[in-house]
């Protein structure tokens, strides 16, 4: 069972991984938590690479690859043989990701980038994909007045729209499959969050 988190920022992608983790262990399940871009050694030294420069300082095809190439070493070292041994993998972002950011955000397209993706992935799709979805502009509001004084606070309306593609660009891709995704409001609090997706998971694990 391959279980993706997707979402734009401070959607709670990393907390619900966690609980969802400790879910997992406790219902008697072999499970590894694992993120992108990064995940493996090589994947890890790549998301450094890109992280280390602001977001649209490296040029968008450099970017897709690079994170594809990531993706590529995280597939084929770690996903692809724990789910081969029946292990659960739960990931912190993948391809859709690369789809809204790369394809979507950055305007390179999202066919071309889901074409080099679907090659460096040969194709593994996640299970179930849960899509913690937010408005970007109510949570730059709560995440200025959380961080009221503080520096770097401002709103940039260019910042927004950016956020607001990748938001459209992430409902797209559910809307396109909804049996393969699980949309929720991330405005939910984290315990309600978590029993929606356990609920979901219920009848995958019978099956
Ligand atoms: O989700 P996480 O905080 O680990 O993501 C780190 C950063 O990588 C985010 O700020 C996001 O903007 C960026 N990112 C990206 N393109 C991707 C995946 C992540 O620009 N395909
Ligand atoms: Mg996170």
């Amino acid at each position: 069972l391959f279980i993706v988190l997707e979402g734009g920022e401070g959607a709670g992608k990393t907390t619900q991984l966690k609980l969802l983790g400790e879910w997992f262990t406790q219902t008697g399940h072999e499970v590894i938590s694992t993120r992108e871009p990064g995940g493996t050694e090589i994947g890890e030294r790549i998301r450094a690479l890109v992280l280390e420069h602001d977001q649209g300082e490296v040029d968008p095809r450099t970017e897709a690859l690079l994170f594809a190439a990531s993706r590529a070493a995280h597939v084929t070292q770690k996903i692809s043989p724990a789910l081969a041994s029946g292990t659960v993998v739960l990931c912190d972002r993948y391809v859709d990701s690369s789809l809204a950011y790369q394809g979507a955000g950055r305007g390179l397209g999202v066919e071309g980038v889901a074409e080099i993706n679907d090659w460096a992935t040969e194709g593994l799709k996640p299970d179930l994909t849960v899509l913690l979805d937010v408005d970007p502009a109510l949570s730059a509001q709560r995440r200025a007045a959380r961080d009221a004084g503080a520096a770097g606070d401002r709103i940039e309306s260019a910042d927004l729209e950016f956020h607001t593609t990748l938001r459209q660009a992430f409902l797209d891709r559910a809307a396109a499959a909804p049996e393969r995704y699980l949309v929720l409001d991330a405005t939910e609090t984290p315990e309600q969050i978590h029993r929606r997706i356990t609920e979901r998971l219920a009848p995958l694990l019978d099956s």
